[in-house]
């Protein structure tokens, strides 16, 4: 079955064709500046890139660009429309009302809107695109997959805040945590390459990417993740603060004049280790100024590694132990620096790092030694994929 992967945006819209038994990526590509200009970067398997800059004014456009793409005779993938059997949809936040992934019907639509509260610049965008595509693709079976879903087994301790009860009666504030389609795709995979049963493993995954959380994964079940309400709770990030006081933000207010946006936005985009080092949110500019002596990057650096090896600490607590400790995304994948820093701090779990295997980038490798007593693992994320084979198994 070929089933269309979508992940919308509020201005970009990302697409990928993967062929469910070959689990092959048949092509792939963004839309991107949806509503001002627009551009389609569209990729074949084996393909050039192409990029065409065209107006798409909303993302029904933007579809179709996608859809023309993909059966364009020259460098079309696929021979016609009608190759693809199912669409899976990324959706951001499913509240409390998403557990699992589900088939997307006028109801679907109308719960994952009264999410749209709780994360108002995606939720929307997730649901024009869903719109856009049973406009285009009438009768073609679309899946929702929630990032807040796999989290929805964390315990009640694990997912309340210390804050009065009623704010959770009225309007559900609590811990949802995110990445989950991350996380459970990545859990999983440990345990298969453990060859230990998912049931009976304890697992902490790093996701670590310019947005960062980590996952307490017991079980096979989410007990604990770093990230809240919204994305921004827990790791210090890209450009997110994570955890701090909110006694200082009334402080930066009042000295600095700001209403509650304008800390919103210091937050959310000019904090964490972008706003530490005054450098760059990518971590291969940090490493680069660190090297040249930047105290500022080697700080954020530091800061950033101290964060995940406290939250795992955390959830070797919060699970009375770990069996397998993965790194995973875009930092996870890529930055032996950042993973010896984190695993520098966990040798009283008995962990002990091969330095030579640490030097992997972006594969599946064990990076801890034989002798060491949790195994610590790259495994690289595949988000799309995970939405695909669960699409799959809703369709089918
Ligand atoms: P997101 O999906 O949240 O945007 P990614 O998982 O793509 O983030 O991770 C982005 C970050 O990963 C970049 O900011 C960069 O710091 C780091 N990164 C990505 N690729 C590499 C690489 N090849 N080497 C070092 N760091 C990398």
């Amino acid at each position: 079955m070929n089933v269309l992967v979508i992940n919308c945006g509020s201005s970009s819209l990302k697409y990928q064709v993967i062929n469910s038994e070959s689990e092959q990526v048949l092509a792939k590509g963004l839309c991107e500046r949806i509503g001002i200009d627009g551009r389609l970067v569209y990729q074949p398997a084996g393909g050039e890139k192409e990029i065409t800059d065209a107006p798409m004014p909303t993302h029904k456009e933007a579809v179709q660009m996608v859809l023309d793409a993909l059966v364009n005779e020259r460098t079309g993938a696929l021979k016609s429309l009608d190759e693809i059997e199912a669409v899976g949809h990324r959706i951001v936040h499913g509240g409390e009302k998403f557990t699992a992934s589900t088939l997307i019907d006028d109801d679907v639509i109308a719960a994952v809107k009264e999410c749209n509260d709780l994360a108002p610049l995606h939720n929307p965008a997730n649901i024009i695109g869903i719109d856009a595509c049973r406009q285009l693709m009438p009768g073609v079976p679309m899946v929702g997959v929630f990032d807040t879903a796999f989290h929805q087994t964390m315990p009640k301790e694990a997912y309340m805040y210390g804050i009065p009860y009623e704010y959770y009666d009225k309007y559900k504030v609590r811990k949802y945590g995110f990445h989950g389609t991350s996380h459970s795709f990545v859990s999983k995979r440990a345990a298969e390459i453990v060859g230990r049963d998912y049931s009976q493993l304890k697992t902490i995954v790093c996701h670590l990417g310019n947005g960062a959380s980590i996952c307490a994964v017991e079980n096979g079940k989410s007990v604990d993740t770093s990230m809240g309400l919204s994305p921004l709770e827990g790791l210090i990030m890209g450009t997110r603060s994570g955890d701090i006081d909110p006694s200082a933000m009334e402080f930066i207010a009042s000295k600095e004049g700001l209403d509650m946006a304008g800390i919103m936005n210091i937050l959310n985009k000019k904090s964490g280790v972008e706003g530490v080092s005054g450098v760059s949110s990518d971590f291969r500019d940090l490493e680069a100024a660190a090297k040249e002596g930047n105290e500022r990057a080697i700080l954020a650096i530091d800061m950033f590694a101290y964060r995940v090896a406290k939250y795992v600490g955390s959830y070797v607590a919060a699970m009375n132990g770990v069996d397998v400790i993965c790194f995973t995304a875009g930092i996870g994948e890529n930055t032996g620096f950042i993973r010896e820093k984190v695993c520098s701090r966990l040798g009283y779990l008995g962990i002990t790092l091969d330095e030579e295997a640490n030097t992997a980038r972006g594969e599946e490798k064990l990076i801890s030694t034989p002798d060491s007593k949790v195994k610590v693992y790259i495994i690289p994320t595949n988000e799309e994929l995970a939405i695909a084979r669960e699409t799959v198994s809703l369709v089918k």
